[in-house]
């Protein structure tokens, strides 16, 4: 059974770059009824907080990436590691290394000089018939693994091909501590043992990570999952996507009023591609989505196209979908919407790019709309006026149908010899607050009758 995993370290807010990393396992176990395990990988303590822990479970369950075991968290595992570094000190597969801080820099400062790459140069690794130095008193070791000496480590990897990297390449990595904590690289390979994980899929900020964590593995006499080593995000200024640099929360994009939906159709597109196909929905992509066709090259986030992306969802999302997002927004405004909410967002949401954008025009027919004065200058002249009495003189009374409302414009159109457009843009600036709405007598419909009224009758004066 395919498992797959998602190993956020909460050291910061979580962004759009670092959760396709999680929307690529989550589809991959999705689409081939696996499992999908959501692991916290906290041991950063200064850096790792609640707040980001938060806005991972938060970002994940806003984007319906559902776990199905977890939220493991490392802290907790510790008991765990431990028991491991125990079985691995007694099989002889780490040993305690004495040398110091100073040392290591001397060594590192020498291997410098001889244009050698810095490494440890294994002298306390105790080989048949080599004598160790003296043991320092009072010195805590690190414990250190025995990675094999000579020949490669290898593996197919399903983004980058055949990866082949030589053991010389590779120093004994430190596992533990002088006070006994284990160190990162060990930790993930025995989650990734202990939850049977089949294939990790990850940024490729890890690829030099893998051949150290497979030589665990098999160490511990375990064969080494699939590695799929996903390309970076760049940002918009084509520099790696960071928090540092700017880039926003995943929670934000929800927060401005973006669909979870679209958000995965955009992600799903920043790195994988199903032929041409730019917009689908989330049942689309878990049939498609395979690990042959991951892209080789950095993807880079373009928020101008997730808007577009975002667009073209609000088209396809129910009015009552569309409604309960809104009305979230505008009670967060302090606006309790009602039953024409769904009305509103049906006439509305082909001119929206996000729910944001459609909670503002929802909220003139809620709020009192504040018109321009150059609108108001532009559109309703002298001439107008006595067109605008009349007209919310007939509203007053007719029928609160489009169709009628229709036929009280028409009427009034009639009776004053005006053209559509000298009488529905004043209309529209005083109702709406802008000249630019759809159909008029839809508007009208959906607005509350005595607000019309009273909001032509001003105008008029
Ligand atoms: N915790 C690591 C990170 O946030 C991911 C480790 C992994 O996927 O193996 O970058």
């Amino acid at each position: 059974k395919v498992r797959t995993r998602f190993a956020p370290s909460p050291t910061g807010f979580i962004h759009l770059g670092n959760i396709r990393s999680a929307l690529y396992p989550w589809a991959f176990a999705r689409s081939q009824g696996g499992d999908f395990i959501l692991r916290i990988e906290d041991t950063d303590l200064e850096r790792s907080s609640q707040a980001a822990v938060d806005v991972i479970l938060e970002g994940m369950a806003w984007l319906g990436l559902d776990h199905d075991e977890g939220p493991h968290y490392q802290m907790q595992r510790m008991d765990r590691y431990r028991e491991v570094i125990a079985q691995m000190r007694d099989e002889g597969l780490v040993y305690p290394c004495y040398m110091s801080v100073a040392e290591l820099d001397a060594l590192r400062e020498r291997q410098m000089e001889s244009k050698q790459k810095p490494r440890y140069d294994g002298t306390w690794r105790p080989e048949e018939g080599k004598t160790l130095p003296p043991v320092p008193e009072g010195v805590q070791p690190v414990l250190r693994f025995r990675n094999p000496l000579g020949g490669s480590v290898a593996w197919e990897d399903k983004v980058k091909g055949r990866i082949e990297i030589s053991n010389d390449e590779l120093d004994d990595l430190v596992i533990a501590r002088p006070d006994g904590t284990p160190t990162y690289n060990f930790c993930v390979v025995v989650d990734d043992i202990d939850m049977r994980i089949t294939h990790v899929i990850r940024g490729d900020d890890h690829v030099n990570n893998t051949p150290r964590q497979i030589n665990i593995f098999r160490a511990l006499g375990q064969e080494p999952p699939v590695y799929a080593h996903l390309p970076t995000v760049l940002n918009e200024k084509g520099e790696k996507m960071s928090k540092r640099n700017g880039a926003k929360p995943v929670t934000q994009f929800r927060d401005e009023g973006f669909l979870a939906d679209a958000v995965v159709n955009y992600l799903a597109r920043l790195g994988w591609s199903h032929g041409d196909d730019e917009i689908f929905s989330r049942e689309q992509f878990l049939q498609w989505f395979d690990l042959d066709h991951l892209g080789r090259s950095a993807a880079q986030f373009d928020e101008a196209k997730l808007r577009w992306v975002n667009a073209q969802h609000m088209k396809m999302t129910s009015d009552e979908t569309l409604a309960a997002l809104v009305a979230e927004q505008l009670r967060a405004r302090g606006i309790e919407p009602d039953a024409r909410l769904a009305g509103i967002c049906a006439l509305f949401k082909d001119r929206c790019d996000t729910t944001l954008v459609l909670a503002d025009w929802a909220q003139k027919f809620y709020r009192p709309v504040q018109p321009s004065a150059e609108d108001l200058g532009k559109h309703l002249g002298e001439s107008v006026r006595p067109a605008i009495g009349m007209l919310a003189r007939m509203l007053e009374g007719c029928d609160w149908t489009p169709e009628s409302i229709g036929a009280a414009i028409k009427e009034t159109l009639r009776a004053t010899g005006l053209k559509m457009p000298q009488l529905a843009m004043p209309v529209r600036v005083l109702v709406m607050g802008t000249p630019q709405t759809p159909s008029l007598d839809a508007v009208l419909a959906l607005s509350d009758r005595k607000e019309v009224v009273s909001r032509l009758l001003m105008g008029q004066k």
